[in-house]
Parts: structure tokens; C-alpha cells; sequence
């Protein structure tokens, strides 16, 4: 396992984990890594939930990051945009509108 991101969401991080999934990336979301261990006593002890992306193939490290950086600066690119179809204002990380699922079409 090899960790190629840690992301600021879990929205980010799914949107990252669809993309490699799409080139073919084989990965995972490893964010439970604090879970398990501590759990005697009954008391659930504090979570840090880690929203970390992680790749099986080490030659595949690279192709990874950079497609991860490809994307981040896209988005960075972007700003908030306003639906044309309903005059939502949606906020950039969003490439559909939340509320009639039209797309941002000055985004393409
Ligand atoms: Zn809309």
C-alpha cells in the first residue's frame, strides 16, 4: 500500500478515487486507521478520520500523482458558478448543480 494523497474532504477524496479508478489505478480510501486497537473499556475513543488515498502498485506512484495534481489544479482554476437551469449558486467543487443536476457549462 502506498499513500499518494491525503485530502482536505471526503468529497475530494472520492472525486480523487473515481479518477484513478477511471485510468485504471487500482485504489483504496484508508481513513480507520486509528479504529480497532483501543477499543477495551467500552469507551469509544477518538477517531482521526484520515481522508487518505492509497494505490496498490508501486510503479504506479507517479501516473498517480500526477493525475491527482492534473486535477487539484483544474479545480483550483475554477470558481463558484451560478446554474443556468435554476439560478442556484453552487459552490466549485460541485461540476453538476446539487439541485436540478445541471451541469456547469462554463466548467467544460
Ligand atoms: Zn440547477
Amino acid at each position: 500500500m502506498h499513500k499518494v494523497f491525503t485530502a482536505d474532504n471526503f468529497i475530494q477524496l472520492d472525486q480523487l478515487r473515481s479518477l484513478l479508478l477511471k485510468n485504471g489505478i487500482d485504489c483504496m480510501h484508508k481513513g480507520e486507521s486509528s479504529i480497532g486497537s483501543g477499543a477495551a473499556g467500552g469507551e469509544v475513543p477518538p477517531i482521526a478520520i484520515k481522508n487518505e488515498l492509497h494505490i496498490f502498485e508501486e510503479s504506479e506512484i507517479e501516473i498517480a500523482k500526477e493525475l491527482i495534481l492534473e486535477f487539484l489544479t483544474a479545480q483550483n482554476d475554477r470558481t463558484d458558478w451560478v446554474c443556468k437551469d435554476c439560478g442556484e449558486h453552487i459552490s466549485k467543487e460541485f461540476s453538476d448543480c446539487w439541485k436540478c443536476a445541471g451541469e456547469n457549462i462554463e466548467s467544460i
